[in-house]
């Protein structure tokens, strides 16, 4: 009898997991590498969060809490919802997690049974599909066409939906295209989701603040608040407060499902560290100012890469609203030659020709359920940026 479960055969390890590893091991080997794969802010946690967490361990917060979070933690969410996205939530409906990846998780397993399904628009955050798998849904694909600005239309929303669908996920601004929903947009998947009262939305707000040129940030649960009853808003500190390996996420919905996702927490990390949470507490509550700081400079590196992006031969790029991803089409490559003489069949080709040959590690489309495309994220310094930029346009230039 086989040692592994049936199940780990539905999944595969996360590919931006592994090309994060790659680009350790070939740096390590001394080759010259400009790593665009991996999906973390380039700045410090801000002083007073870390300060935060030091004072937490010298006052000795450093035992088991409550497992949906410290109340102190819990408050400072619901404070948060209130100020920025005008929603009311009670502490016993948010629940603090590992990362919004367990959030995720922890939904998916508190409320999937084999064969339910989930509608992930594509392209999508490379673990949605997998988690879904692993907690024995099924996912059901839309797609967020280019011309489209990578966002899904209602109608092909209305078709996906079926007697099994239990959720609809919205993901804005999205990792990996960067698209963000205008609240005219999100009113009218909403309205199709409105129509089926089994089906659910799980929003993944994780790049809220990082938008660009004015854009309005809006989630579901605010603009349709007549959904709030079954909406997940899904949120963290990782991107916007770049605390990445903190591993702090959150969650605000109705109390049944909270209770629900903590129980499974119960049986699993219990809750995330008790020294995160205090941070978490400063960073909510304290100065917010960094926020439109840091997403000033990462406008700037947009505009820089989408620039010298579209100079490079068979490379198209739109640009995006928010996140710190572009989603290039390399359409214009595929099926031409490289200088070794090998053929670039797809987009995960393309990615390899591009670490081969110019040592830039990007992923590839397929990774996130659209081709043929590549993503890369700029949260890189400009030199580094114009630098991989300049290697890209010499690698497209190269193909034959
Ligand atoms: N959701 C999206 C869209 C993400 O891109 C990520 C991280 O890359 C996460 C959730 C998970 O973030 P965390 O580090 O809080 O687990």
């Amino acid at each position: 009898m086989p040692i592994l479960a049936e199940r780990l055969s539905r999944i595969k390890p996360s590919p931006t997991n592994a090309l994060t590893g790659k680009v350790l091991e070939l740096k390590a080997a001394g080759r010259d590498i400009i790593g665009l794969g991996a999906g973390e802010p380039d700045f410090e946690t801000p002083e007073n969060v870390k300060q935060a967490g030091i004072r937490a361990i010298r006052d000795g917060e450093t035992r088991y809490t409550a497992i949906p979070g410290t109340t102190a933690l819990r408050e400072a969410i619901c404070g948060k919802l209130k100020r920025e996205n005008s929603l009311d939530y009670a502490p016993d409906e948010v629940i603090v997690s590992c990362g919004g990846k367990q959030v995720l998780y922890n939904a998916f397993v508190a409320t999937l049974d084999e064969g339910d399904e989930v509608v992930v628009p594509t392209p999508y955050w490379v673990s949605y599909p997998d988690m879904v798998l692993l907690a024995g849904g099924t996912p059901v694909f839309v797609d967020g066409r280019e011309e489209q600005g990578f966002r899904i239309a209602p109608e092909d929303l209305e078709a996906a939906i079926g007697p099994r669908t239990k959720w609809v996920l919205i993901n804005s601004p999205s990792n990996p295209s960067g698209a963000a929903y205008t609240a005219d947009e999100l009113a009218a998947l909403c309205a199709v989701v409105r129509r089926h009262e089994h089906v659910w939305i799980l929003t993944d707000d994780m790049y809220e603040h990082i938008v660009y040129d004015g854009f309005s940030f809006v989630t579901p649960a605010a603009v349709d608040p007549s959904l709030k009853h079954r909406t997940l808003t899904v949120n963290g500190v990782s991107k916007a407060y770049c605390m990445t390996g903190w591993r702090l996420g959150y969650a605000a919905g109705p109390k049944e499902l909270i209770r629900a996702m903590t129980v499974v927490q119960s049986q699993s990390s219990t809750h995330t560290s008790s020294i995160s949470q205090a941070a978490a507490v400063e960073a909510l509550n304290g100065p917010q100012d960094f926020l439109a700081e840091n997403a000033r400079v990462f406008q700037q590196r947009r505009d820089l890469c989408v620039a010298m992006l579209n100079q490079a031969r068979g490379l198209r790029c739109g640009t995006p609203e928010g996140a710190f991803y572009l989603y290039i089409s390399c359409a214009g490559a595929i099926g031409r030659k490289t200088p070794d003489g090998a053929t670039i069949g797809d987009d995960t080709d393309f990615v390899t020709y591009l670490l081969e040959s110019e040592g830039v590690a990007a992923v590839q489309g397929a990774a996130f359920g659209l081709s043929p495309y590549f993503r890369i994220s700029y949260a890189a310094s400009n030199a580094e940026l114009e630098e991989a930029c300049r290697r890209i346009q010499r690698a497209c230039a190269a193909l034959a």
